[in-house]
């Protein structure tokens, strides 16, 4: 399989340089040149056999034999357990991995891709990775110690939880460096941006990276066949639009996904787009959701290149005009596909603690904010037959928004509550690219 970018201004590429650049030449994001067909769903089908198939067609002979190796981590077997609320509505768990979030089905897929890449060249990398919580502290877990990688996070300094900062910044292995940005997670993914533009080792293990979607496609298949009542509408918790478009993704390689409801806090400029036809660059805002506090979705650039026929000038119309502008109006045509393939739905942060509340009273399920937000949209926007709600993280990575809402503390596994004994290690930094180059070069020379 090659890779060609959505700007169109970038040499097509294999998986490997993929991996290993993160971001194309040209700013664009790196999409697969065409959509393999994967075997049809099968509600028997294990969760390794059906990772396997899809690594083996997005990475091909690099894969081999990745999927047991990424699964070992985990704590429940059928890895992600599809759980049955009532007749059309169904809770897919996706927080069974080693750091208790959806991120880690990803990434303990991407780093033995990442470190035999680097091995079969000879080469090292640096890894840049801005997070909202949960992708910085799945890629301290899965890349801590790594003798080919060094792995620098920039987290939002006071914009995660808790749980999750101690996740990341009690890793005492010295190829790990935390910074807390005093910023957003908008400014710490534009560093990541402009530290990785046109430097070659370097990558990144944000969804910008098409081998972090690649490892979520697998979860759309076949707990979709465990559904009665036919194809099941994906209802996802949503900030950089990475899981979201897994789901479009998964339906293009022949996944029985019916329609896909992106979820947003209210860092809405996804819905805002979608209805009024305006991408905007807004700052975000702090939400108890605090992993889906993103102002502008990075993989919306995907959807937009599907969109418009893998046309590139499109993207390239439209993106330009928002890096210059900070708004841009989409054309009616492309707006009107967009519409096609997707929907979201807003809610702000009251609707998030009643759709907690409701869970628990109806189903007796504690669920996190993000999975909350997920509820409140699919109780908002009424549907004819199934949906699937993408349970995305545990309730104990974030008890302040839980007890806030509920009154009443999720239960605390074991290795979280053992994260407060520990010390932290981290260092605070103004938003500047600058600034960041001089800590990477502290820390690693
Ligand atoms: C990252 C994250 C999301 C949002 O996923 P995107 O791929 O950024 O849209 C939702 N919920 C949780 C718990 C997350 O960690």
């Amino acid at each position: 399989m090659r890779y060609v970018s959505t700007r169109g201004e970038s040499p097509s590429a294999a998986f490997a340089e993929v991996l290993l650049r993160g971001l194309a030449p040209d700013g664009g994001l790196y999409a697969p040149e065409r959509w393999p067909r994967l075997s049809p769903a099968a509600s028997a089908t294990p969760y390794a056999s059906r990772l396997q198939e899809t690594l083996d067609a997005f990475a091909g002979p690099l894969a081999s034999g990745v999927a047991q190796q990424a699964v070992a981590g985990f704590r429940h077997p059928d890895i992600a357990p599809l759980k049955r609320l009532s007749a059309d509505l169904y809770l897919l768990e996706l927080f069974h991995g080693p750091t208790l979030a959806f991120k880690d089905l990803a990434m303990q897929a991407m780093a033995p891709l990442l470190e035999r890449a680097l091995v079969a060249r000879g080469e090292t990398l640096l890894l840049l990775t801005a997070t909202s919580g949960d992708t910085g502290a799945a890629a301290v877990h899965a890349f801590a110690g790594s003798s080919r990688i060094r792995l620098c996070v920039l987290h939002p300094a006071g914009r995660v939880s808790p749980v999750q900062r101690r996740q990341m910044t009690t890793c005492t292995a010295d190829n790990v460096l935390n910074l807390a940005i005093q910023g957003d997670f908008d400014d710490c993914q534009r560093l990541v941006k402009a530290l990785l533009r046109g430097r070659s080792g370097r990558s990144s293990v944000n969804s910008i990276n098409w081998g972090r979607l690649a490892g979520q496609i697998p979860y759309y298949f076949d707990r979709s066949a465990q559904v009665a009542g036919g194809p099941s509408r994906c209802v996802i918790p949503t900030g950089n639009f990475g899981d979201a478009f897994s789901g479009w993704a998964a339906r293009a390689c022949g996944a029985p996904v019916g329609s896909i409801l992106a979820a947003v806090n209210r860092n809405d400029t996804l819905a805002l787009a979608l209805r009024e036809g305006v991408l905007l660059r807004q700052p975000a805002q702090a939400t108890p959701s605090v992993s889906m506090d993103v102002s502008l979705p990075s993989n919306l650039e995907r959807l937009v290149f599907e969109a418009a026929d893998r046309q590139p000038e499109a993207v390239r119309n439209v993106f330009a005009m928002l890096d210059a502008e900070g708004r841009v109006t989409l054309p009616p045509a492309l707006l009107s596909r967009l519409r096609q393939e997707v929907t979201a739905v807003s809610c702000d942060d009251e609707a998030m603690a009643a759709a907690m509340r409701r869970a628990r009273a109806e189903y007796g399920e504690i669920v996190c904010p993000h999975t909350a937000v997920g509820l409140a949209a699919h109780w908002a926007a009424p549907h004819a037959g199934p949906s699937i709600v993408l349970a995305t993280a545990h309730p104990a990575k974030f008890p302040e928004a839980v007890s806030s809402a509920l009154g009443e503390a999720p239960a605390m596994p074991d290795p979280l509550r053992a994260l407060f004994d520990l010390p932290e290690r981290c260092e605070t930094l103004p938003p500047e690219e600058r600034e960041v180059e001089a800590a990477l070069l502290r820390r690693f020379g």
